[in-house]
């Protein structure tokens, strides 16, 4: 068996471990990136929404490379249709707009392009990147560093690390590679399918459908997504359902307020999977071992994105693991816990506070009146003047 070595080995190549692996190799870290796909980002499972912030925050520089679309703003609308516009060309117009000295406040982007683009960020900052292949188990040695196992093709291959990162995505393996719960248990994770369509107009603004008789237990969905084509799809809990995600897609397109606008819908292409509206995971360490992303149930609980959450956690586990190994400081349980204590400062603190109203929303019996808290706090959430912190 082949043995090779590096200080970090990073187990997912999503936006969470690319961005890892960029931000660790840019402080000088020999780090490998492994993904089992062929082919990144694919089959996509995600509508691509992020705020520009997310993106400049952790100095990805926007490029038509992976942008479908720019984004002005949102629509939010209540079971019955009636709609909260929130178009930031209106609200803040010296700093959002087409124009030169004007910006979009978010785009939707590719999430096949996006993902190769982040991992040749990461390669050209010296990451060595192996597709095509799948980590299959860790053993921990304590200070002296951990053996990670991966299959490359056919062949077996023994790494020895400093540190594992786990970016494997929901219900992460590497998780449990070292004991932790990363099993999201059933009325927590949200049942997500998306169309893309042809022949349906959609403004460059993000159109979020709330109400029970839609999406019970999320939301509904109209993005733009370029080119004319529209995404059109939906999360659902499924224990708050008798019915399928696809039933709702169906019900939403031909029995809603915009099915006249859904009429002439042609559906080019279907995506699916599975959303984490569940609290971030309470231990995202362990020896010589850290987690990232949706492994980490990094997602905002009251929108289901994940993409901002993944690049930010992405910034500071690669900062934090560059600095700890740099120092020669022992990649111990108790020395990792740095990484979640300086991630819940910079947005997990806000998460939990997601986490605790997204709860008590979906804890009210009435449906009415629930219906009618998911609606303003959406609506809240997307305003200007939201007391939430964005994430
Ligand atoms: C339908 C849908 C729509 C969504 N829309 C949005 C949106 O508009 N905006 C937004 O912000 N978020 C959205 N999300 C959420 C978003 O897609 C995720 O939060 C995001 O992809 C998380 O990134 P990640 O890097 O943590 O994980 P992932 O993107 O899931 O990447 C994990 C990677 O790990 C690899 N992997 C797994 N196991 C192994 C293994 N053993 N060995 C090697 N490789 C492995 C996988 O192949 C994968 O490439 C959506 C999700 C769904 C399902």
């Amino acid at each position: 068996m082949t043995t090779k070595q590096y200080d970090l080995v990073v187990v997912g190549s999503g936006p969470a471990g690319s961005t890892t692996a960029y931000f660790a190799a840019q402080a000088g870290l020999r780090v490998l990136l492994v993904d089992k796909r062929q082919e990144l980002g694919a089959p996509i499972q995600c509508s691509g929404a992020i705020s520009r912030h997310g993106l400049t925050s952790v100095g990805i520089e926007i490029d038509a490379e992976y942008i479908h679309q720019p984004i002005y703003g949102f629509r939010i609308l209540n079971e019955e249709g009636l709609e909260k516009r929130i178009d930031y060309r209106q609200l803040k117009p010296t700093e959002y707009g087409e124009a030169e000295d004007q910006v979009p406040l978010g785009y939707v982007v590719d999430r096949r392009r996006f993902d190769r683009y982040l991992m040749r960020r990461a390669e050209r900052a010296g990451v060595d990147v192996w597709l095509k292949t799948e980590g299959l188990g860790y053993e921990s040695r304590g200070a002296a560093g951990c053996t990670v196992k991966v299959k490359r093709f056919d062949e077996e291959i023994e790494i020895q690390a400093k540190v594992l990162v786990g970016a494997d995505g929901l219900q992460s393996q590497v998780g449990r590679w070292a004991g932790m719960q990363t099993h999201i248990r059933i009325n927590e994770l949200a049942s997500c399918l998306q169309f893309i369509v042809d022949r349906v107009e959609a403004e460059p603004l993000l159109e979020i459908v709330t109400g029970h008789e839609w999406a019970p237990g999320g939301y509904a969905w109209v993005f733009p997504k370029g080119e004319g084509y529209a995404e059109i799809g939906l999360g659902v809990i499924p224990t708050m359902t008798d019915h399928d995600a696809r039933w709702h897609v169906d019900h939403f397109m031909r029995s809603s307020f915009f099915k006249e606008r859904f009429a002439d819908a042609r559906i080019l292409e279907v995506q699916g999977g599975g959303v984490p509206l569940a609290a971030p995971l309470r231990q995202q360490y362990a020896d010589n071992l850290i987690l990232v992303g949706d492994a980490a149930r990094h997602v905002n609980p009251i929108t289901g994105g994940g993409l901002h959450t993944a690049v930010s956690a992405g910034e500071i586990a690669g900062t934090f693991l560059a600095e700890l190994i740099n120092n020669g400081v022992s990649p111990l349980a108790s020395e990792l816990k740095g990484y979640q204590d300086r991630w819940y400062e910079a947005m997990g603190r806000q998460m939990w506070r997601l986490y605790e109203t997204k709860s008590e929303i979906f804890r009210i019996k009435d449906i009415p009146e629930r219906n009618r808290q998911l609606y303003a706090t959406m609506s809240e959430y997307f305003s200007p003047d939201s007391q939430y912190k964005k994430i």
